[in-house]
């Protein structure tokens, strides 16, 4: 399995847990948080590496040690951590969307 199935493979397990997170009934809802909360090194020069080592959000080139990853639907809400729900991310970016649902989307990758 090469870098580009794993990632569509993890996304596609991503899209079904919004899925069902969604058609949960309101007020039974546990957030249940992933036990792990940071990739692992290797998965983060991964995610380094798809984005084209800039930020998600505003396109700005950052160097991988300044790079910070952030959880696109937040863990502190259920959001996993792993790379199809992860992506590189500035300092300012991250600080700004904090844990916020829908206030900034990531933008497109570009090959
Ligand atoms: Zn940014």
């Amino acid at each position: 399995m090469n870098i580009i199935d794993k990632f569509l493979a993890a996304a596609k397990q991503e899209l079904i847990r919004w899925i069902l997170r969604g058609i949960k009934l309101p007020g039974i809802i546990q957030v249940q948080r992933d036990p792990v909360r940071i990739l692992s090194k290797a998965d983060r020069d991964i995610v380094h590496y798809r984005d084209g080592g800039k930020c998600r959000y505003c396109g700005e080139k950052v160097q991988r040690y300044n790079a910070q990853f952030d959880h696109v639907y937040p863990w502190a809400k259920g959001g996993e951590t792993t790379i199809a729900n992860m992506v590189t991310s500035c300092q300012r970016c991250n600080l700004s969307k904090a844990d916020s649902v829908g206030k900034m989307w990531p933008l497109p990758l570009s090959y």
